[in-house]
């Protein structure tokens, strides 16, 4: 792991440890990378009236919009389950809006990186904000 993703997968984990997520107990941990460096982590929120619950991306993407920014060059998640997961497709496409489609995402366990995608990959053949320019 590089010092970058380090810092990356140090922030996701410590998200991930606040995550609230008492009905699927799914502890999800994201953290993306902005343009400027700084990196923003977020953590999936679930609710009783279960579609009003959010991703990990969206925390952290909301952290980094939040802050001042509105462009991302690296993701990384963390999920707690057994196998690895990735972004599902509401985030990609999150995601999507403020990344560009050779951004690496890095999908990981607690024990560190399993997989490495780009957006596009995930999200080949996407609609985005230059479809509306
Ligand atoms: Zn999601």
């Amino acid at each position: 792991m590089t010092p970058d993703q380090r810092e990356l997968f140090d922030a996701a984990l410590a998200a991930m440890a606040n995550a609230y997520a008492p009905y699927s107990n799914y502890p999800v941990g994201a953290a993306v990378r902005s343009s400027s460096g700084r990196v923003y982590a977020g953590c999936n929120v679930e609710n009783a009236a279960y579609p009003q619950g959010w991703c990990a991306e969206t925390s952290a993407l909301a952290a980094m919009v939040s802050a001042g920014e509105t462009r991302v060059v690296a993701v990384l998640t963390i999920a707690g389950g057994e196998l690895c997961g990735t972004c599902c497709g509401g985030c990609r496409q999150k995601l999507r809006e403020f990344a560009d489609l050779d951004v690496p995402i890095w999908a990981c366990a607690r024990d560190g990186i399993r997989f490495e995608f780009t957006l596009g990959a995930l999200l080949p053949h996407s609609f985005g904000p230059e479809h509306l320019a």
